[in-house]
C-alpha cells in the first residue's frame, strides 16, 4: 500500500500560511492567491488582495464567507456587505423569515423540508432551492 501521495497533499493544504510566510521572507513569488479559507472565527485569512469569487446573492466581486444565521440552515456561502444588510446575514428570504420564527415553528418547518428534499445534496440543494426564489421587493 502506498500512502505517500496523500500525505503530501495533506501537508501542503495545512501549510499555506507557513508557505506564504516563508516565500515572503525569501523574496519568492507567492503563488497562492486570494484567501486561505479556514473553518474558524476568522472565516478566511487574507493573503493577497485578489478577489477570486463573487457574492452568491448579487454577483458582485466578494470573498467574505458567511454562515447563514438561520439555525435550520447554517449554509456557508459568500455574501457581500450590502447583501448581508439586505438579508440580515441570511442566505435567502426564506431563511430571513425563518430566523424570526419561534423555535417550535422553526422545528416543524425544518421537518417538512427535510422530508421533501432528500434527493438533493444537502447544502447544494438548499442553496439552489432558496436562490431560485426572487427576493420580495419592498417599496
Ligand atoms: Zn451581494
Ligand atoms: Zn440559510
Amino acid at each position: 500500500m502506498k500512502h505517500n501521495g496523500f500525505n503530501d497533499v495533506y501537508h501542503i493544504e495545512g501549510g499555506i500560511i507557513e508557505y506564504t510566510r516563508r516565500a515572503r521572507e525569501q523574496g519568492l513569488p507567492v503563488r497562492f492567491k486570494g484567501k486561505n479559507f479556514v473553518f474558524d472565527e476568522r472565516m478566511g485569512e487574507r493573503i493577497s488582495d485578489d478577489i477570486l469569487s463573487s457574492c452568491h446573492q448579487c454577483g458582485e466581486p466578494c470573498d467574505s464567507h458567511t454562515n447563514c444565521v438561520n439555525d435550520g440552515c447554517h449554509l456557508l456561502f459568500i455574501q457581500c456587505p450590502s447583501c448581508a444588510e439586505k438579508y440580515q446575514n441570511c442566505c435567502s428570504p426564506i431563511c430571513m423569515e425563518e430566523s424570526t420564527l419561534t423555535p417550535e415553528e422553526q422545528r416543524s418547518r425544518r421537518a417538512g423540508r427535510e422530508n421533501g428534499n432528500k434527493v438533493f445534496n444537502k447544502s447544494r440543494g438548499l442553496l439552489n432551492m432558496t436562490m431560485a426564489i426572487p427576493a420580495p421587493e419592498k417599496k
